[in-house]
């Protein structure tokens, strides 16, 4: 199912709707979350191969200046997705997945206001390891601790 708000965003940026452009944008109605513009060019390649890396971020610039998707940047890479709600990224820095948890970053705003500043956009980005991560670590150490105990 195509998100049509996606498609209207499109439309309104002066986009023409072409086979590529519908590839990317029912990709990204079909996998919401966080992604990358490779990750999805290297997805939408398998079933339309005139597809371009250009496309790809073409069609997200189009859109997060439409103000339905977002974006922020983690270690040089640019990771676009479809929660346009503020909020908190939490990422693993073990497996790479990202959790959003919610955060309007009010105070951070507020904070820059009050020398005259002009804030454009505020990015949360919390890096550590996620439950899964969390617990497979320390069952892990824990692992190690007992061999260590059993070879002295
Ligand atoms: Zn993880
Ligand atoms: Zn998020």
């Amino acid at each position: 199912m195509i998100n049509n708000n996606y498609v209207e965003a499109l439309k309104k940026s002066g986009y023409k709707i072409t086979p590529q452009r519908l590839a990317v944008i029912d990709f990204i109605s079909a996998n919401p979350g966080h992604f990358t513009a490779d990750q999805v060019f290297r997805e939408i390649k398998k079933r339309e191969p005139t597809v371009t890396l250009a496309t790809v971020y073409n069609i997200f610039r189009a859109m997060k200046s439409s103000g339905i998707i977002q974006s922020f940047e983690v270690n040089g890479s640019m990771i676009y997705e479809s929660n346009n709600i503020p909020h908190a990224n939490f990422i693993c820095t073990s497996c790479g997945s990202i959790r959003d948890y919610p955060a309007d970053g009010q105070e951070f705003l507020n904070l820059a206001k009050t020398d005259g500043s002009v804030v454009q956009s505020v990015d949360i980005v919390i890096k550590g390891l996620c439950p899964k991560c969390a617990s497979e670590k320390s069952v892990r150490t824990h692992s190690i601790r007992s061999i260590k105990r059993e070879k002295s």
